[in-house]
């Protein structure tokens, strides 16, 4: 990259949320750098299973970005052209207690009051979208809306989009700090040298709190394992996305010892995820044989059929965890021109294309399509966790 080379804008991470921001940026009409210090998608973004997923969030503002991002993907897949593998397959949660299933109606009735298309089902209906799901399970819902693509070819198709049009991607590049003068960002240090810009986004998913470290800032934002499990290419046996209400739970649970429900489907190449684990254990390396072996029976309970199935791979992965589950999406309380899109946990391919809408449409000054209030890194005052 030439020295003399000026960008309006550096976005630090080329997962799906710097991938997608940097796509709005351009979009805007900014000449983006994006720089990450190893490949594309190589962080958390190739753990995701690629859920997009409007159907496990209560109302709230979390749920408005998710349907504005489910849109947004589409949009997305027509602007570019849907080289990822995306799919509306729909999703569905079944519950298996008597407290379970009033807990999914009253859920369905308040996401249906908030613009979700939240469907409830019978034991006939459920055998029809789902033939082999266990005869035990006689109640659930259906969420059309819910979607899947495949997240790393949707980083490499997005980001191969802004560097055809002008963009560049530097990869291989470590963000050493921040610089600022006078509280405005004047660029980033890196293991490469100085690059200057007015605008520094923090794409660095499970790593944005080291980055806003980095800048004398601050953000709480921590590991959080999950584990999944893939079958080897099947005929079709699972149609859906399929998970157990008590995921929803599981989900909003700030708890840091071991949650896990089952969550199950099929992909366009024929293999089963099986997920999904929560803990925060910081970033602790290797393979946990008890979770996977959780893992697999919940999901047999749903399935037995799965019983019958040989498992390729297990993987795991380190979700960016924000105290209050909201990511973080907005410029930094103390550092103008730093603005920070991360923190979305479980849910950061589904909500990137709105959360990267959210932040162009902020820095270049134009209304927002939502209120961002409630995303504003400065809930998180330096050194107090919300
Ligand atoms: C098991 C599992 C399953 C999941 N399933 C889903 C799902 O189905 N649907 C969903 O929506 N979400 C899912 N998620 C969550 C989702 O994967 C994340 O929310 C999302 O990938 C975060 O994307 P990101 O771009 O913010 O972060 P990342 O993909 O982690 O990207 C951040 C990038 O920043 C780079 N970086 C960090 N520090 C620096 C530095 N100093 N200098 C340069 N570069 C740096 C890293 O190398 C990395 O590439 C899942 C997560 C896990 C673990």
């Amino acid at each position: 990259m030439s020295q003399t080379e000026r960008f309006d804008a550096v976005v630090i991470g080329a997962g799906i949320v710097g991938a997608t921001t940097a796509y709005a940026l351009s979009k805007a009409g900014l000449k983006v750098l994006v720089i990450d210090r190893g490949s594309l998608a190589s962080g958390t973004t190739s753990a995701g299973e690629g859920n997009i997923l409007v159907s496990d969030k209560e109302p709230g503002p979390e749920l408005d970005l998710a349907l504005r991002s489910r849109d947004g993907w589409f949009e997305l897949a027509e602007e570019i052209g849907d080289s990822f593998e995306l799919e509306a397959k729909g999703g569905i949660v079944v519950a298996r207690s008597e407290v379970g299933v009033s807990g999914l109606r009253e859920l369905t009735k308040r996401q249906r009051s908030a613009g979700v298309d939240s469907q409830d089902i019978s034991a006939g209906d459920l055998r029809k979208l789902e033939p082999n799901l266990s005869h035990s399970i006689t109640e659930g819902a259906f969420y059309p809306q819910d979607a899947q693509c495949q997240p790393m070819l949707a980083t490499a198709q997005i980001l191969k989009h802004v560097t055809d049009n002008g963009g560049r991607f530097l990869p291989g590049v470590t963000v050493t700090s921040i610089k600022s003068s006078a509280g405005k960002v004047t660029g980033v240090e890196t293991t490469s040298g100085f690059i200057s810009s007015p605008i520094v986004i923090n794409a660095a998913g499970t790593w944005a709190g080291e980055i806003a470290d980095r800048a004398n800032s601050y953000l709480p934002i921590a590991p959080r394992r999950g584990f999944i499990l893939v079958t080897v290419p099947a005929p079709k046996l699972i149609f859906h996305k399929v998970y157990d209400a008590e995921y929803v739970a599981n989900v909003a649970s700030g708890a840091a010892d071991l949650q896990s429900s089952a969550v199950v489907e099929g992909t366009q190449s024929g293999t089963i995820l099986i997920g999904a684990s929560r803990e925060r254990v910081g970033f602790k390396e290797g393979i946990e044989y008890p979770i996977l072996r959780q893992l697999a029976r919940q999901a047999i309970e749903l399935f037995p059929i799965l019983s019958e199935v040989q498992l390729l791979r297990a993987y795991r992965g380190f979700r960016p965890y924000a105290p209050d589950h909201l990511p973080v999406i907005g410029e930094d309380a103390q550092i103008k021109g730093l603005w920070h899109n991360a923190g979305h946990e479980g849910a950061g391919i589904g909500l990137a294309p709105a959360s990267a809408q959210l932040i162009a449409e902020s820095v270049t000054g134009q209304r927002t399509f939502m209120d961002p209030t409630p995303f504003s890194p400065a809930r998180f005052s330096k050194g107090a966790v919300a």
